[in-house]
């Protein structure tokens, strides 16, 4: 009964250092005018990112382009 507790708190501390190391970097934008993609990364941090590539490439375009997601 003890070897299952310990089992189960394992799963939970790796579990939340999944979460912390970036286990939800699993956004990126892609360019609509251009090749460009951002890092895979946050949601939010993705849309700053092509935002500020149509900001420096396509400063007369507004932003656009596709999101894609990265299923676990
Ligand atoms: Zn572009």
């Amino acid at each position: 009964m003890e070897l299952l507790c310990v089992i189960v708190v394992a799963i939970i501390i790796i579990w939340i250092a999944v979460k912390a190391s970036g286990g939800n970097n699993n956004y990126r934008n892609s360019c609509g005018e251009c090749r460009y993609r951002t890092t895979w990364s946050t949601q939010s941090q993705a849309e700053r990112d092509i935002v500020e590539h149509y900001r420096n490439s396509h400063p007369d375009i507004d932003p656009g382009g596709r999101q894609h997601y990265r299923g676990r």
